[in-house]
């Protein structure tokens, strides 16, 4: 009976795995060649993630200046360090341990992508707010004063358009952190393209 049980129970978690993982394929993006995780030596996640369905397009900058000196590699797996351990922000708060790096997508100052953390799991963020069905895309630079460079929008606009229509996010549902919290994020200069942006999905879809 106990080992029936322990079946029936093995059953259930494969459907449910399955489930979650058929329907929506892993997104392809226009023009942009993605730098996976393994290619940049992504370390396990440390905590447990919850699935999601992705419903929104969300944008921040990293509130860094950009650096055209590090290869997206290592700004990748510096981040990825920071996002996995206790730490303190630029403001003197705490952080805690995040499972991976926050955002989903990672838009370096030279218009290279990387994965971070898969889509597929609920971001983070240190500002009051539910990242549940939000696709997180980070852009590299401090935008408050800092100009997104001529690679940085074209990997934006392809990355915002195709995962829009993947993902069947209408472009009202474009937004940035600053739409969802108290803060700066994703900077002013970054923020005045969003109308533009909007209007690309409208287009392509
Ligand atoms: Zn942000």
């Amino acid at each position: 009976m106990m080992n029936r049980r322990r079946c029936l129970a093995t059953a259930l978690v494969i459907a449910v795995s399955a489930c979650a993982s058929r329907g929506t394929p892993a997104p392809a993006v226009a023009d942009v060649s993605i730098v996976s995780r393994t290619e940049w030596g992504a370390k396990d996640p440390v905590l447990p993630m919850r699935e999601h369905r992705i419903e929104r397009i969300t944008i921040h900058h990293t509130a860094t200046r950009q650096n055209g000196e590090r290869s997206l590699a290592d700004k990748l797996r510096g981040l990825q360090a920071f996002s996995q351990r206790d730490d303190s922000l630029g403001d003197g708060r705490r952080k805690p341990a995040w499972a991976d790096i926050p955002y989903h997508y990672y838009i370096a100052v030279d218009g290279t992508v990387g994965e971070a953390r898969s889509w597929r799991y609920v971001g983070d963020s240190n500002t009051p707010y539910d990242p549940t069905g939000h696709l997180l895309i980070v852009v590299e630079g401090n935008f408050e004063d800092e100009q997104l460079t001529d690679g940085q929008m074209r990997a934006l606009a392809s990355l915002v358009t195709s995962f829009a229509r993947q993902f069947g996010v209408p472009s009202e549902r474009l937004g940035a952190h600053k739409d969802y919290a108290s803060t700066r994020c994703p900077g002013r200069n970054l923020y005045a393209e969003l109308p533009r942006l909007r209007a690309l999905i409208d287009r392509s879809g």
